[in-house]
């Protein structure tokens, strides 16, 4: 399940949180279309290895569970 959206720009990586309170909000990159910092493509791929992506939380940081790189510092909950 990709719960995460990444933005595509490599100096950006803004996260798209698509769950509100726990549950799934699917229309949310229609109405999110792109990033809200940047306007690039969200992905759903991780920016590091190109595998899906699945964020965890160390320290309230995201970092990707694939292979750990800390993503980014601020999380958009929608
Ligand atoms: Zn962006
Ligand atoms: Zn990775």
């Amino acid at each position: 399940m990709d719960k995460y959206l990444v933005c595509s720009n490599t100096g950006c990586r803004f996260i798209l949180d698509r769950r509100v309170n726990g549950t799934s909000l699917d229309g949310v990159q229609k109405i999110l279309k792109t990033c809200p910092a940047c306007s690039s493509d969200w992905s759903i791929s991780c920016p590091y290895c190109a595998q899906a992506l699945t964020v965890h939380f160390i320290h309230g940081l995201p970092h990707s569970a694939c292979c750990g790189h800390k993503i980014r510092a601020e999380v958009l909950a929608v």
